[in-house]
């Protein structure tokens, strides 16, 4: 079967930057499945199965504008080290930020004397990814998994 909108699409992957190093892999786990079109994975993802076929074995090289955003120094800010209220902080350290209407992960990336530099930016925004992608299967969606938004079984969720 083809992946079209309101399929559902099972898939292995393993996702590396440029250099070859590994950022993530569904190997050795569940293959991760998803409902086509919802918007549930990056553009670039979506765009490239799209059409596909089940078995197929794709190699998708994805722009951060169809990934996850191209960084946004503004999304960088130097806190004072005392809003922090004694709690001990490390670099790579990652917290919830934001309002209400805009929740978002900022991680710690510098610790400094007084400032500590929080960057707010999705850690592989601006990087290109290389998706490795086998298409493992295709299925039409029960009416039950498109009201709930999310695949059921394998993959999805047990409820
Ligand atoms: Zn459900």
């Amino acid at each position: 079967m083809k992946v079209d909108l309101n399929k559902v699409v099972s898939i292995h992957y393993t996702l590396t930057d440029n250099n070859g190093t590994v950022l993530d892999s569904s190997a050795g786990r569940e293959p991760l499945a998803y409902i086509h079109g919802m918007g549930h994975l990056i553009p670039g993802m979506e765009e490239g199965l799209d059409g596909r076929t089940t078995g197929e074995k794709l190699n998708l090289k994805i722009s951060p504008e169809k990934g996850y955003g191209v960084r946004d120094e503004r999304m960088v800010q130097e806190i004072p080290v005392s809003a922090f209220g004694g709690q001990e902080v490390k670099p790579g350290m990652q917290f919830e930020a934001g309002s209400d209407e805009q929740r978002f992960i900022v991680t710690i990336t510098n610790i400094g004397t007084e400032t500590v530099t929080v960057d707010g930016n999705h850690p592989l925004a601006g990087v290109e990814l290389n998706f490795d992608v086998e298409l493992l299967d295709v299925r039409e969606a029960t009416e039950e998994e498109l009201a709930h938004g999310h695949v059921h079984g394998p993959g999805g969720h047990h409820h």
